[in-house]
């Protein structure tokens, strides 16, 4: 694998470029291929190749049911190269081949499912009284530029660029530079779909250049942004300057609340999955877990006897803790961890990196005695690091876990019905969940609040992310 060279896709062809960036494996931090690094003309004639084909209107001229095809037919390629998809994402990202695969499947879930709704984006007639007609259409927004980071970038990709292309909507990926493979093995399943030329053109290229580039342009009519609070703060400033409508998707520091009489097990598995799945490398990682105080040993005990016995290894062994994405990652990691002890948090497993392998792996770990204001409990670690707080009572509980600058997810853990909904409705996050971390799906709408950013993704509302509202008010004579 590491004599491969993979390239981007422009305008409807595989594009060289003279840089080559090199793309080093998490587990063993050795190359595993090289890619086109793609320049700032690179950009633009991805920006041009899309103009034209929205303006075109080839994506909205036949009738929507050839949209439905379209969407169908790239869902059955995913599908068909999930396998060859998996293993390259699991050599270049570190995660779990299982978890490389379910991408990919995740991946054409969400075409299935915005090929459902391709042909049902219905306006609605507004009465206006004798002599006028008017209603709504919905038009697609035209460009949509969407930039995609490395923890999940084939399913995080196909979340956005599915109900564009539902909508009709042209379309520019940009590619995160530390993992950008996977998505050229969803851009070969997209070729074979016959879109029209310039539907969808994928650029991996630096950030600071290429990406910035790109959200000043003019031929842009969308950002869709899913990544760190700095850099959606500076693309929101570039967006402001042409008035691009923007989704912005960022980080967050998600808390569950677990009352006194939580099920043990429905806890521990949600901790499980909910922390370090992905190595925490998650936005809606469970990353704080507020305990109520009556149980709190009990059940910090019991979240540590769990920990130690997870297996830390590389994905392609389908270990539990598999490797952060870098070694600046794991260091950032390291270094929030002792900031962590210095402002009094109790290591209670874990705390550092493993220092026995070349490659970039961090002990997953869980600090105890954590009060809401450490940095612990307010900075996102995007690791495999939980921070457990006690509380008396549910105002606490409930002022603690709104008591940061995010609002992504949430989740209260209880038996008692009225408690669960009183909760759920109090907590300030774009969705809560109840006995079980992670219990939506890509029918379930997803976003922010705060600094965790705002619209929404997946479900029926993610559509109209993707369109613009059209108001035709008719003169009607004679009536
Ligand atoms: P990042 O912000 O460093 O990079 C994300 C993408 O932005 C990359 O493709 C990068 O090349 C590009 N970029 C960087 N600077 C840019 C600029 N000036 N202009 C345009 N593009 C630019 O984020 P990351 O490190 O890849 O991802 C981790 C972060 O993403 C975490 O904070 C995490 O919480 C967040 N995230 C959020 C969600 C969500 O749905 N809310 C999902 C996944 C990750």
């Amino acid at each position: 694998m590491t004599t491969q060279h993979w390239l981007n896709f422009i305008d409807g062809e595989w594009v060289d470029s003279a840089e080559r960036l090199t793309i080093l494996a998490p587990a063993h931090n050795q190359p595993v291929a090289t890619i086109a690094q793609a320049s700032v003309a690179d950009a633009d004639r991805a920006l041009e190749a899309a103009r034209r084909c929205a303006d075109s209107g080839e994506l909205t001229r036949a009738r929507p049911a050839q949209r439905v095809t379209w969407l169908l037919e790239i869902a059955a390629q995913i599908r068909a190269i999930a396998n060859e998809g998996a293993q390259v994402l699991c050599a270049e990202n570190g995660k779990t081949l299982r978890d490389a695969k379910g991408e990919f499947d995740e991946a054409a879930r969400y075409f299935e499912y915005y090929a459902g709704m391709a042909d049902k984006i219905e306006g609605t007639s507004i009465p206006l009284g004798n002599g006028y007609m008017d209603f709504t259409v919905y038009d697609p927004m035209g460009v949509s530029l969407q930039i995609v980071p490395w923890n999940f970038p084939v399913s995080i990709c196909a979340r956005s660029l599915a109900p564009a292309l539902a909508a009709g909507n042209a379309v520019i990926i940009k590619s995160p530079e530390l993992s950008p493979l996977g998505l050229c093995v969803l851009l070969k399943a997209l070729e074979r779909a016959s879109l029209p030329r310039g539907a969808v053109n994928l650029l991996c290229g630096r950030g600071r250049d290429v990406g910035a580039h790109m959200v000043s342009s003019k031929h842009i009519d969308q950002i869709v942004f899913t990544g760190s609070v700095p850099t959606g703060q500076s693309i929101l400033r570039a967006a402001a300057e042409n008035a691009v409508p923007s989704v912005m998707e960022l980080g967050g520091k998600s808390a569950a609340v677990v009352f006194a009489d939580a099920d043990r097990e429905q806890v521990l598995n949600s901790v499980r999955d909910g922390i370090f799945f992905n190595a925490g490398q998650v936005c809606s990682a469970m990353s704080r877990i507020l305990i109520h105080r009556s149980i709190y040993d009990e059940v910090v005990d019991a979240i540590v006897a769990m920990v130690e016995t997870l297996h830390i290894g590389p994905g392609e062994e389908n270990a539990d803790i598999t490797p952060v994405i870098s070694a600046a990652q794991l260091k950032g990691i390291e270094a929030l961890c002792r900031q962590a002890q210095e402002e009094g948090a109790v290591v209670a497993t874990g705390g550092e990196g493993v220092s026995d392998r070349s490659g970039h792996f961090m002990r997953p770990t869980v600090f105890r005695d954590v009060t809401p204001q450490m940095s612990i409990a307010q900075v996102e670690v995007f690791g495999p690091v939980l921070a457990a707080i006690a509380f008396d009572s549910e105002e606490e509980a409930i002022a603690i876990a709104n008591g940061t600058d995010f609002g992504l997810v949430a989740g209260v853990f209880t038996l008692d019905l009225n408690r669960a909904l009183r909760c759920s409705r109090r907590l300030r996050a774009g969705q809560v969940f109840v006995n079980e971390w992670y219990a939506g799906g890509i029918e379930t709408p997803f976003g922010g609040v705060g600094l965790s950013g705002f619209g929404r993704e997946k479900g029926q509302e993610a559509l109209y992310s993707y369109v613009r509202t059209k108001n035709l008010a008719i003169r009607v004579k004679g009536e």
